[in-house]
């Protein structure tokens, strides 16, 4: 099915939205609160609707690429957008969200004959624009294979790592280490600058050693320069660290909680910022 559904048209889903009008799918999208990604994606030929309850109705597939369980719960769970999904369809569920919250969701669809595939992405904005996103899956290979063609317009690399939660399960346990390394990164380039190294020789030499990471490499720039113009919003990575914590239960590890209260700590100013942002007081 060529007929998409778009709800959540942020930093992600804008870009990805984008990319899946250049490949020929006919978008259909509303507005939430901002305006602007809608009428850029109606320019390129994207169909504007009322309301997520009349996009539902419009498609054969409907992703979504929302900020949390919160608004997964209200878009998705909401009875109008259920009933506007034809028998057959298929929720591409896109968000960063909890396990527990996608199961649920999964059940409500599953119940009325809509297929569901699980399917939260890494790669950040730079992925969704370039179309070269990693998409983390859970779900039934067949159903994944219905929807390969309208996934391998956006990323690069689709794998299927287990029934619908599991794709959720596996994109927390990305975060937390995410979470983690950009803190360390952070502490490192403190340290470098303490000790006099300037940060091209750490990367270039840890970069080829043991403490290498994708955040050293990647975000020390935009620490230096302190540049915080979110990327990825600093609030989005507590919720995920959150969402590791809860289900560690009584494994308590340390340092997705450390994590955690780091993120939590600096909410208030950073919450908007770029989540590099975690690390910007030990660099003043
Ligand atoms: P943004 O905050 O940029 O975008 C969220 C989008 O959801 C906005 O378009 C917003 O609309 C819309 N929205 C919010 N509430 C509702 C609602 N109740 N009904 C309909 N639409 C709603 O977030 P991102 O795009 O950065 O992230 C989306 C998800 O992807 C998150 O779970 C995040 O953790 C994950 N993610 C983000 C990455 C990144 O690098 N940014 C990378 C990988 C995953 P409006 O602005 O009008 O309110």
């Amino acid at each position: 099915d060529r007929t998409i559904g778009f709800l959540g048209l942020g930093a992600m889903g804008l870009p990805m939205a984008r990319n899946l009008l250049e490949k020929g799918f006919e978008l259909h999208i509303a507005a939430h609160r901002n305006r602007e990604p809608v009428e850029e994606l109606k320019q390129a030929g994207a169909i504007e609707h009322e309301s997520p309850a009349e996009v539902a109705q419009s498609c054969g597939v409907l992703i979504s690429i929302l900020p949390a369980d919160k608004e997964m719960a209200e878009v998705l769970l909401d009875e109008k957008v259920l009933d506007g999904l034809g028998r057959e369809s298929v929720l591409i569920e896109m968000t960063s969200g909890s396990p527990d919250m996608m199961k649920r969701i999964a059940s409500a669809y599953e119940e009325r004959g809509i297929r569901v595939l699980d399917a939260p992405v890494s790669g950040g904005t730079a992925g969704a624009e370039k179309g070269t996103l990693t998409v983390m899956a859970g779900g039934q290979e067949k159903v994944l294979d219905t929807v390969r063609p309208v996934l391998e317009s956006m990323a690069k690399n689709i794998f299927l790592v287990g029934p619908v939660g599991s794709g959720k399960a596996i994109k927390a346990i990305n975060q937390m280490l995410a979470a983690i390394h950009m803190a360390a990164a952070g502490e490192a380039l403190a340290l470098a600058r303490k000790l006099e190294v300037p940060v091209e020789i750490l990367k270039e030499v840890i970069g080829k050693s043991s403490g290498a990471s994708w955040m050293l490499m990647n975000k020390l720039d935009g620490l230096v320069k302190g540049n915080f113009t979110p990327g990825f919003k600093h609030h989005l990575m507590t919720k995920d660290v959150q969402i590791a914590v809860d289900e560690s239960a009584e494994l308590e590890l340390p340092l997705a909680g450390l994590a955690l209260k780091l993120y939590r700590d600096t909410e208030s100013e950073a919450g908007e910022l770029d989540f590099s942002a975690v690390a910007a007081k030990l660099l003043t």
